[in-house]
């Protein structure tokens, strides 16, 4: 059972880094397996498969993520721009730092991780199982890769949502209107192109003209119930669970993945790292996961 009142992101991701991390080489605890053949095994017998993945799937792709050192736009990271405060306070701004992201995006493409997982999906659809990918990037890297059945818990980039009536639509616009064009340069020397809000992306639904925001979840916000409870059937239901590039310090992998594991769920994680929640799972499987995750999902010799 998964904790169904969830709050802020922000608190949930301070409060679980208290708890969950743990001093280099705590002892009597078993370390997971690496061993491939026996995922494999478990694998080829798992009917509902959730895999739960993270920024570092995105970061195999060149994603900046604007976190951590160096991680940054102009002078700013992404949790100083990714609220509602910074937006009332100055939406221009935060229009250029999420135009930024779009028009990066133009550039990417899917790894062989997202790749993976979509071809994945796909074979084991024809044989009657379930995969579906809980993910916590709002790039739509996966849904390029070909995957369908992909809960976006943290919003898209490439979905607005009007302030005004509330109405969400997908966004593909390049530029997403002609005032952001040529703006956003992430250089800390560029000044502010402040442009007046009703020049900002405006709501086209039913002549609503209201101002629009990306449909992301900024930090301090809920998560989107609607979602969340289709995630928390998924993982409920699940009999093997993937946490793929993701640090388990943040919401979700930080909460989901370790009680999938503790009703007794194997969960495999593919990182980088070892993470404050690696110690909790039967399965780690080390390196950039473009490398990892292509083998331990390819078609089992036993199915056809
Ligand atoms: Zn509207």
């Amino acid at each position: 059972m998964i904790v169904r009142r969830l709050p802020y992101r922000g608190l949930i991701n301070s409060h679980l880094r208290v708890h969950l991390k743990r001093p280099q080489g705590s002892r009597d605890m078993a370390r997971p397996s690496s061993d491939l053949a026996a995922f494999r095994e478990i694998f080829s017998q798992a009917k509902n498969i959730a895999i739960i993945t993270g920024a570092g799937v995105s970061a195999e792709s060149g994603v900046p993520t604007f976190r951590g050192a160096g991680g940054y736009w102009r002078k700013w990271q992404a949790q100083e721009l990714a609220s509602p405060e910074a937006f009332s306070r100055n939406p221009s701004r935060v229009w250029e730092f999420y135009h930024y992201r779009r028009e990066v995006m133009l550039t990417k493409t899917p790894n062989p991780a997202h790749l993976a997982i979509a071809e994945c999906q796909e074979r084991l659809s024809r044989q009657g199982r379930t995969v579906t990918v809980v993910s916590q990037n709002v790039d739509e890297l996966h849904r390029r890769a070909g995957s369908n059945d992909i809960l976006e818990i943290h919003g898209s980039l490439f979905k607005t949502r009007c302030i005004s009536c509330g109405h969400e639509a997908a966004n593909y616009k390049s530029p997403i209107c002609a005032a952001l064009e040529g703006k956003g340069a992430p250089d800390p020397d560029t000044n502010d192109a402040q442009i007046s809000v009703q020049d900002l992306p405006r709501c086209e639904h039913e002549g609503c003209h209201g101002l629009l925001r990306p449909a992301v979840v900024w930090f301090g916000e809920n998560l989107d119930s609607d979602i969340l409870t289709r995630a928390e059937k998924v993982l409920d239901s699940c009999d093997l669970c993937l946490v793929v590039g993701t640090s388990s310090v943040v919401y979700p992998a930080a909460m989901f993945a370790p009680q999938v594991a503790a009703r007794g769920v194997p969960v495999a994680e593919f990182n980088m790292e070892n993470t404050p929640a690696t110690m909790k799972f039967k399965f780690h499987f080390h390196g950039p996961c473009g490398s990892t995750l292509p083998p331990a999902l390819a078609r089992h010799e036993t199915t056809t």
